[in-house]
């Protein structure tokens, strides 16, 4: 009997993410198939939908929009900062990742955009905010999460929480 994805199922899988112009952002392939807990949001909504109702050894092909997936770029996210709020940096350069605390003490990366001169172009956005998503599924796993898993809403033990 193979158990179709509902709530409170766990779901491994391994996935492949390319965007529009076919370039691989994210693959598991080598890797321990990613396990989540279905129906907690563990991942987004645009992929966790498409799963609903899928069985173990199920290939599928999603695409999702950025409302389902990590949301518009927000321009507020893209600000200009002066060097002196690097403080401690001996170098800032494009592309450089650093973390910062908002004001609610969230944890928040930031990605440097620009440099120039003295000016520091920073962007909070998520690199995949504002893309559409292709995602190439394959179902390893379907099996019934344990008491605690739901309790805590999330995977332990392999692909998952290690707690
Ligand atoms: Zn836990």
């Amino acid at each position: 009997m193979s158990l179709s994805i509902s709530d409170n199922l766990v779901v491994s899988m391994h996935y492949k993410l390319t965007d529009n112009e076919g370039n691989v952002l994210d693959d598991s392939t080598g890797n321990e198939p990613l396990a989540y807990l279905h129906g907690s949001k563990n991942i987004i909504s645009g992929l966790e939908s498409a799963l609903a109702g899928k069985v173990e050894g199920d290939e599928l092909q999603v695409k999702v929009a950025p409302k389902d997936g990590y949301g518009d770029v927000n321009p507020e996210l893209i600000q200009t900062v002066p060097m002196e709020a690097f403080q401690g940096v001996e170098k800032v350069e494009e592309g450089m990742g650093f973390e910062s605390q908002t004001p609610e003490g969230q944890i928040q990366r930031i990605v440097v955009k620009k440099v120039e001169g003295d000016e520091i172009t920073i962007d909070g956005n998520h690199p995949l905010a504002g893309m559409e998503l292709n995602f190439d599924v394959k179902i390893v796993e379907v099996r019934e999460a344990s008491d605690e898993e739901k309790e805590h809403g999330h995977v332990h033990g392999p692909g998952g929480h290690d707690h």
